[in-house]
């Protein structure tokens, strides 16, 4: 099975940073630092500032809001839009969706689907398990049904546009990065889930990110792990010296 699997190192930026000026100098920053491939997620309005510095291709949407083109839905953003500012990824699933904002599976499943109806476009889809589903043992079982239930539907030739990031719950913003070798055999057990719902190829060649409170001083055990082809950072992507040494990892 050829593999194909390109690193990639994803800062998150959530409800942050406070000031379009900041949003900005961040992104100039990182401008400044060609390396290996990176996309940031700022928020929807520092999103069109942040694409003319870094242009189109190193920036995300956290989120698609509406699963129609346009309307009468106020507050809302849909695809079409996102797309239009030239963004190539949406992340879908994060589990702040899920927990604050009702993203249930349906509704996941959904944004996937519309996430990949955009030309050209790549979905990030997360996933991961509580602390409580970790306790239980049932890790893996709640991994494969997350996954299998945002890609019901989805065509095989669409998967070169499927990021997955593992995510786990518990390990989000708290400080408790999992063990790589604990998150290698959930990344592991992920490729076998993507191999049974498609196939071994597809399997071996979607990339595989790690995320839950990725360090400067964690990356590198994280990203030595066979199946772990990148990271999705949060806290650590709005500290410019953190994220130039995560994006540097070794
Ligand atoms: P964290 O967030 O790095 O602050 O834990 C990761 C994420 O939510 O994607």
């Amino acid at each position: 099975v050829p593999m194909l699997r390109k690193t990639l190192v994803a800062g998150n930026w959530k409800m942050n940073p406070g000031s379009l000026a900041e949003a900005t100098e961040l992104a100039s920053s990182l401008a400044a630092h060609e390396a290996r491939d990176v996309i940031v997620f700022p928020p929807f309005p520092f999103a069109h500032a942040v694409t003319s510095v870094l242009g189109g291709d190193k920036v995300g949407s956290q989120d698609i809001c509406h699963l129609d083109t346009k309307g009468a839905f106020t507050g809302e953003v849909s695809g079409p839009m996102i797309a239009a500012l030239g963004i190539k990824t949406v992340l879908v699933g994060h589990s702040e969706r899920r927990v604050f904002f009702g993203d249930d599976d349906d509704v996941v499943a959904a944004k996937v689907k519309q996430t990949l109806a955009l030309d050209d476009v790549t979905c990030m889809l997360c996933i991961g398990e509580t602390r409580d589903e970790r306790d239980q043992g049932i890790t893996v079982d709640i991994c494969n049904v997350q996954l299998s239930k945002a890609l019901a539907g989805i065509d095989a030739a669409l998967m070169d546009r499927v990021v997955i990031a593992y995510e786990p719950v518990w390990a989000i913003g708290t400080g408790l990065v999992c063990e790589p070798e604990v998150a290698q055999d959930t990344h592991a057990a992920i490729r076998t889930c993507l191999a049974a719902i498609y196939d071994e190829d597809i399997a071996a060649n979607v990339r595989v990110l790690y995320g839950g409170s990725v360090s400067p001083a964690s990356v590198d055990d994280i990203m030595s792990m066979p199946d772990i082809d990148g990271v999705l950072v949060g806290g650590a992507s709005l500290v410019p010296d953190s994220f130039f040494r995560i994006i540097r990892f070794e």
